[in-house]
């Protein structure tokens, strides 16, 4: 694992260690306030055995803007980069190649003072370690619209991939699945009438002719998997639309046979699709899975480029053994 300590104003230097446990003061002030944060990515292995990554400066990106809102030191993009190559270049012999599998990729960050008072943390531990991870085909989702809690209001913390936003989500979550439900689908925290995210990926409609997921707006997190979807459908001519979709819209497209897919988007499933929703106790279907047009051709894009088995017209994909393209 790759561990860098922030100390004094500053990143000290970056070693990678055997993974292994940390030890920790009870009073480490991320364990009581929470100065804690996370990314997600996956490193495949390309038909010539190369290792490559999928968007990681993305990553590197949205770790700065949560590290920011979370008020912790922000990570110089060398430190994260070159760090992420070395550890991936030791780790290559773990990238799995088996149809669907990846070498998941989890740096974290958070906040180490020695210290129990409430003032912004003065010393963080940045943390990359990897583990094989198999092919996650989810079942095709049947999901609750959520009515009663909310994962994240205006202001708050929606946008950043904190980990407070997840340690709220459990409860509901369990909830949902005690009443036989897979997964919530959040509202906005003043109405529920909007839908914002699918658990913890972002949500894709199509309806007709039109593919619609609901606009950034602070609330919702900047999924790259999201961003990755909305340029491959614009490309091959799909309508998408950015905006607020209200679940009365999803409703009635769904009574008038309208709504032919939905799924949720996220580096772990890359694509899960969503078999149902239930609003108010009624649960509405949609078609079968099999047939969905857009996931299956969105699925089968994106893997087919990570794993290097499609052109990458978009310089998306960081091959590991490749120099810098300038
Ligand atoms: C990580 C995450 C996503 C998906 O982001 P990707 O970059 O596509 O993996 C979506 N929603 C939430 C709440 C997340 O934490």
């Amino acid at each position: 694992m790759l561990v860098v300590d922030y100390d004094n104003g500053k990143w000290l230097t970056p070693e990678i260690l055997p993974f292994g446990s940390l030890q920790l003061s009870p009073s480490t002030f991320a364990l009581h306030y929470g100065q804690a944060i996370f990314e997600g990515m996956k490193a495949f292995k390309n038909p010539a055995g190369e290792a490559q990554l999928f968007r990681p400066l993305d990553n590197h990106k949205r770790l700065n803007l949560s590290a920011e809102r979370m008020g912790m030191a922000t990570i110089p993009e060398d430190i994260f980069m070159d760090g992420l190559s070395a550890l991936i270049q030791l780790d290559k012999d773990w990238i799995p190649t088996k149809a669907g599998s990846a070498l998941y990729i989890r740096p974290f960050m958070f906040a180490t003072d020695d210290f129990v008072g409430v003032r912004p943390a003065k010393q963080f531990k940045f943390i990359i370690f990897t583990c094989p991870v198999n092919a996650y085909y989810p079942k095709p989702l049947r999901v609750k619209v959520e009515q009663k809690y909310v994962r994240a209001f205006d202001g708050g913390v929606g946008y950043a991939k904190a980990a407070g936003n997840y340690g709220i989500s459990m409860l509901p979550t369990l909830e949902a699945n005690n009443q036989g439900f897979d997964q919530i689908i959040w509202t906005d925290g003043k109405t529920h009438e909007y839908v914002e995210e699918s658990g913890t990926m972002n949500v894709f409609f199509v309806m007709g002719d039109k593919i619609i997921t609901p606009e950034l707006d602070g609330t919702i997190l900047a999924g790259i998997t999201r961003s990755s979807c909305i340029t491959l459908l614009r490309d091959k001519g799909y309508e998408v639309e950015e905006r607020k979709v209200a679940v009365a819209e999803l409703v009635q497209a769904a009574e008038n046979g309208i709504l032919t897919d939905a799924f949720g988007t996220g580096t772990a499933a890359i694509i899960a699709k969503i078999a149902s929703f239930s609003h108010n106790n009624i649960e509405y279907k949609l078609p079968a899975p099999e047939n969905r047009e857009v996931s299956n051709w969105l699925y089968k894009t994106l893997y087919d480029m990570q794993t290097g088995n499609l052109p990458d017209p978009y310089h998306w994909i960081k091959n590991l053994n490749q120099p810098e393209r300038s």
